[in-house]
């Protein structure tokens, strides 16, 4: 006989402890297990950190509303804990006039995501802002901020352990078997442990698609490719030239190289796009001309030899370099047919922003 449990949520990345925590609000018996000895050690401690307006996405796509309703969710969270989420703003940048045109259509597509309160602004008033920048015009997204991530998680797993949840480090998912009474989950490393549960959560952000594989009775079909696209950073000593976040229009399979800050005032400068075969977090310095080129458009200033190599994330994918973005992928039983498994799969950005409201949707789904 295993042991009986409402449910199990699978990976403590920020999307994970969220979904957790609220489970275990809810009034479920919930475990979180984590295959690593620590909380958020995936994606979610390799990204910029910054709270998404939901300006980019397609209207009605799940990243669009998630990302809007996360955003006042996590702005709400982080105030009432003394978190720090800090609403400095960014500016979009255009430094052609054919992405001035392109920024003219962004501001449509925010409106159609409920954003509307970017303001347009000539190059004369952002560099009244950012004496630094160069522009021929830029949109100021207001509500765009940047969180600390980490106290965010902290956050969550603190109100889920007070609402009873249990979480197991070193616990793998080894295997899983689906029956029409439960989900018999198996997990590896230091602790062993089998379980059944109504409701299995499967959170494991890059490995969500190998984790899915391990369940026994869940249609193959449903499991969609991965492919992984590195996003590498370089920081600059010292403080940060620029008072609030600049972006460049965005390029195809990310935001482009854009300036964020830390919560120690410092810049950093990624992520950039690099396509992968295999999940790999070195850093490569000869990237930093890539680096130069793409910042001097917006920052002619960038000290020669000011950047170093910083750290790397890698976006979760579904479809390679030639295909359109895809949307974020949540799937219940009415796609696979398992009851009681949810699958998050490609929860790349904006998941950090987004995460209160993917728990929120998840437990609408469960
Ligand atoms: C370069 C980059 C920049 C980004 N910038 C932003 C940003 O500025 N703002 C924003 O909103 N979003 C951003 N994102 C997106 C955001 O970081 C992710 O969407 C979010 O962190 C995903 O969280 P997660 O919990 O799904 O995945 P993860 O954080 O990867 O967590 C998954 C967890 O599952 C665990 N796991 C895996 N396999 C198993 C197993 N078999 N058994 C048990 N546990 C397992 C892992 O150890 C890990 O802890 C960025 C992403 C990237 C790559």
């Amino acid at each position: 006989m295993t042991e009986r449990i409402d449910c199990v949520v699978i990976g403590a990345g920020v999307v994970g402890l969220a979904i957790a925590r609220r489970m275990a609000q809810r009034g479920l018996e919930t475990i979180l297990i984590e295959g690593e000895n620590a909380i958020g050690t995936g994606t979610s401690s390799r990204n910029s950190e910054v709270i998404h307006a939901g300006i980019y996405y397609p209207k009605g796509s799940l990243k669009a509303r998630f990302c809007v309703e996360g955003k006042k969710m996590l702005y709400r969270f982080c105030n009432e804990r003394g978190i720090v989420a800090n609403n400095c703003g960014k500016f979009i940048v255009a430094t052609t006039d054919a992405q001035a045109e392109t920024l003219k259509g962004i501001v449509a597509k925010a409106r159609a995501n409920g954003v509307d309160d970017l303001q347009w602004m000539t190059a004369a008033e952002a560099q009244a802002k950012e004496p630094a920048l160069f522009c021929v015009a830029a949109l100021n997204s207001p509500s765009t901020g940047i969180v600390d991530s980490h106290g965010f998680m902290l956050g969550l797993q603190g109100d889920f352990e007070e609402a009873g949840g249990m979480l197991a480090f070193n616990s793998p998912l080894a295997g899983a078997v689906c029956r029409d009474d439960g989900i018999t989950i198996a997990t590896g490393g230091e602790g062993e442990m089998e379980l059944t549960a109504g409701i299995v959560i499967n959170s494991a952000g890059l490995f969500a698609q190998d984790l899915a594989r391990k369940f026994d009775g869940l249609p193959r079909e449903t499991i969609p490719p991965t492919y992984y696209c590195k996003g590498n950073y370089y920081s600059l000593a010292g403080r940060s030239p620029f008072s609030r976040l600049i972006y460049p229009v965005p390029e195809a399979a990310g935001l482009g190289v854009h300036l964020t800050i830390d919560l120690g005032g410092q810049a950093r400068f990624g992520p950039d796009v690099e396509w992968i075969d295999h999940i790999d977090y070195t850093v490569d310095p000869k990237r930093s001309e890539l680096f130069y080129a793409e910042i001097r458009k917006y920052w002619p200033g960038v000290p020669d030899s000011g950047l170093q190599p910083g750290y790397c994330g890698i976006r979760p994918k579904l479809g390679p370099a030639s295909a359109p973005a895809a949307d974020f992928v949540v799937q219940g039983p009415e796609v696979h047919g398992v009851k009681g498994l949810v699958n998050l799969y490609g929860i790349e950005s904006p998941g950090l922003t987004s995460s209160m409201a993917i728990a929120e949707y998840v437990n609408e789904l469960v």
